[in-house]
């Protein structure tokens, strides 16, 4: 072959970086090298049989692909050869030559990235990670209905060289040179028999193409069967039966989590898995995970919810959105129906009946499956709740609350009395009977409800209080309305309802006392709120703000910040503690000095506007106010 054929390039330098990692990586669990290689392998098998039921001019047979493994103990070589498309000379750049677009690398800053342990451990790297093994990349392919192939050569982080190459048949071949042993690494046992069916078992045991490799058995000798001589033979070293068409009895914890991190599925472990197999009216197989932690981009346009489709165990969708509603679009997995077509659009299959079905069956399957946590397992279920909890509070809410009844008993808010997340089942059986509503206060944070005075008078009458400290908890309240029966109600709502008759006429009568000065105060706050009343929920502080109409003034502050900002206001009430020495100063300013009492209106509006968390209306206004009592 001509010197000038080869072509010799640097690898872009992303990728460049990867293998600096690779290469010099102190990961310990370096044998995920040949899940990666054997991954890549059997992807491209299922090129090969996509394209071959899409195409009628290819037949596949079966028995043409496989992916095999051959070891060469005296060069130190592992060849892994599959059958499967192929690549281009421009896929082999493309593909090799820089490192999958996983964003794997761009999120990541370089301090975590320095010992590679948690980039190997968290994302798997693909085909870069045989450098963890070799210090050599031989890879000889040819693509699918192309006359030539190539060969791509790399010795690590200096580049690599392409040339063109005869290879007779369409597929790769990947020859590692094992490193030689250090003093801390073994590199050896890649090249052993016995480790190398154990790699493969352990990774790769569902892989639906046979992986082939010679292995020495024991035989009895022809001429006297009581001797034995070694032989070697080709066996299909994995099972191939895919893992979610085994039975649950069969598979341990382990084998979901080795699942879940060959799929890819999350950088994590998964916090919880469901497998399902049915056999009625809807004849499906699937095996559902629960992330540890959120994704990366759970929040933003990229993240696509959606379960890997497969028909009869060939995969017909990588993220079919239809089989998970959007609350619980967290979840990752596989299903399998062979009721499925396998020649089916996108659009045909999102009015498909069976997968209707089987979405709705998915659905209550995960449902179940939380509730269950839910009540055997409370650890993992508020860790999940932490993680994807609001995701129910929005599946509760969106939809006009189509799916409350679903998802109400999934719900936990932290509460005063106990101190920590509860259910509102058990808020509710621990209601005193003359309680009538599930009390709620709303808030950034704990610390700031505890210390909200509105939540002073409910608190005082031994009323287990919800705090709210997501945006969108009041929103889903407002549409479940009520649980079991028991309307919710919010600590700053106008009218709790709590006083006893004495205590109502009391309140009628300081009404009474007090009309002259509040009315006087209302005027002056024209505009801002609707009405200043007595307080009767207050004990230490001088005033605060409620509301009075179906928008609470946090639902305002909320609304306010939204793209179209809706200019929706809450009807506030601000209501005075006539317990309370400002009070009697209120009252002297309304006889001897009128300027002062809309001073202190002024003063005292706003600062139960603080207290709320909403700003001062007019800080430069507020602060001149603050130096005239002061003066
Ligand atoms: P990923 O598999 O996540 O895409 P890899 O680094 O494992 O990332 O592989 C990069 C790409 O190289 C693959 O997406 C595929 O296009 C190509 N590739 C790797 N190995 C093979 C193979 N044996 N046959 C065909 N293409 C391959
Ligand atoms: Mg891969």
């Amino acid at each position: 072959m001509a010197v000038d054929k080869v072509e010799r390039k640097d690898f872009k330098a992303e990728s460049k970086r990867l293998l600096d990692i690779m290469i010099n990586s102190i990961y310990s669990q370096k044998e995920i090298f040949l899940r990666e290689l054997i991954s890549n392998a059997s992807d491209a098998i299922d090129k090969m049989y996509y394209k071959a039921l899409t195409d009628d001019s290819i037949q596949f047979d079966q028995e043409q692909y496989y992916i095999k493994i051959e070891r060469n103990q005296n060069n130190r070589t592992l060849k892994i050869t599959d059958t499967g498309i192929g690549m281009t000379k421009d896929e082999l750049e493309n593909n090799l030559g820089t490192i999958a677009k996983s964003g794997s690398l761009t999120f990541k800053n370089e301090n975590e990235i320095k010992d590679g342990h948690d980039i190997i451990g968290q994302f798997g790297v693909g085909f870069y990670s045989a450098f963890m093994v070799a210090d050599k990349v031989t890879v000889i392919t040819r693509a699918h209905g192309q006359d030539e192939g190539y060969k791509w050569v790399s010795e690590g982080a200096t580049g690599y060289t392409i040339e063109p190459y005869a290879k007779d048949t369409a597929g790769t071949e990947i020859t590692l040179q094992i490193k030689a042993n250090t003093e801390e690494e073994k590199y050896d046992e890649f090249l052993e028999e016995h480790r190398l069916q154990e790699i493969i078992r352990k990774y790769s045991d569902f892989i639906r193409y046979p992986i082939k490799m010679e292995v020495t058995k024991q035989q009895p000798k022809e001429d006297n069967d009581q001797e034995f001589e070694e032989v070697t033979e080709e066996q299909t070293i994995n099972s191939m039966v895919p893992i979610w068409r085994k039975s649950k009895s069969e598979l341990k914890e382990e084998d979901y989590h080795n699942f879940y991190m060959e799929k890819r599925y999350g950088f994590d472990k998964p916090l919880s898995y469901i497998h399902i197999n049915t056999d009625g009216a809807v004849r499906y197989d699937a095996i559902l995970f629960i992330p540890e932690n959120m994704p990366f981009n759970y929040y933003t346009k990229e993240y696509e919810k959606g379960l890997e489709l497969y028909s009869s165990s060939v995969m017909i969708m990588d993220k079919c959105p239809d089989l998970l509603p959007d609350y619980f679009s967290f979840v990752k997995g596989i299903v399998n129906s062979e009721d499925l077509s396998l020649n089916i659009s996108r659009e045909i299959l999102q009015h498909d009946k069976q997968l209707q079905l089987i979405a709705k069956n998915i659905k209550k399957k995960i449902k179940s499956h939380l509730q269950s946590l839910l009540k055997d397992d409370r650890e993992k279920y508020e860790k999940f709740y932490d993680t994807f909890g609001k995701q129910i509070k929005y599946g509760v809410y969106s939809d006009y609350g189509m799916n409350k009844d679903d998802l109400q008993d999934l719900l936990l808010f932290y509460s005063s009395k106990e101190k920590k997340l509860v259910t509102l089942d058990e808020y509710v059986s621990r209601m005193p009977e003359d309680q009538k509503y599930i009390y709620y206060a709303t808030g950034d944070s704990n610390e700031q409800i505890e210390k909200l005075p509105q939540t002073e008078l409910v608190a005082d009458k031994g009323y287990e209080i919800l705090y709210f400290t997501d945006e969108v908890d009041e929103f889903a309240i407002k549409m479940l309305m009520s649980y079991k029966e028991k309307e919710f109600k919010s600590v700053s709502s106008g009218d709790l309802d709590l006083e006893s008759e004495e205590e109502q006429e009391n309140k009628e009568k300081l009404e009474k006392d007090s009309e002259e000065l509040f009315s006087f105060m209302k005027k002056e706050l024209e505009g801002k709120v609707k009405d200043v009343k007595v307080s009767t929920r207050l004990k230490s502080h001088p005033v605060c703000l409620t509301s009075s109409g179906d928008v609470s003034i946090e639902m305002e502050k909320i609304l306010q910040t939204m793209p179209d900002n809706p200019d929706v206001k809450a009807d506030k009430i601000l209501e005075v503690n006539v317990e309370h020495d400002v009070y009697n100063a209120l009252k002297s300013a309304l006889e001897h000095d009128k300027d002062k009492l809309k001073l202190y209106t002024n003063l005292l509006y706003n600062q139960a506007r603080l207290i709320e968390g909403l700003p001062v209306e007019d800080p430069v206004e507020f602060t001149q106010n603050m130096s005239k009592i002061i003066v």
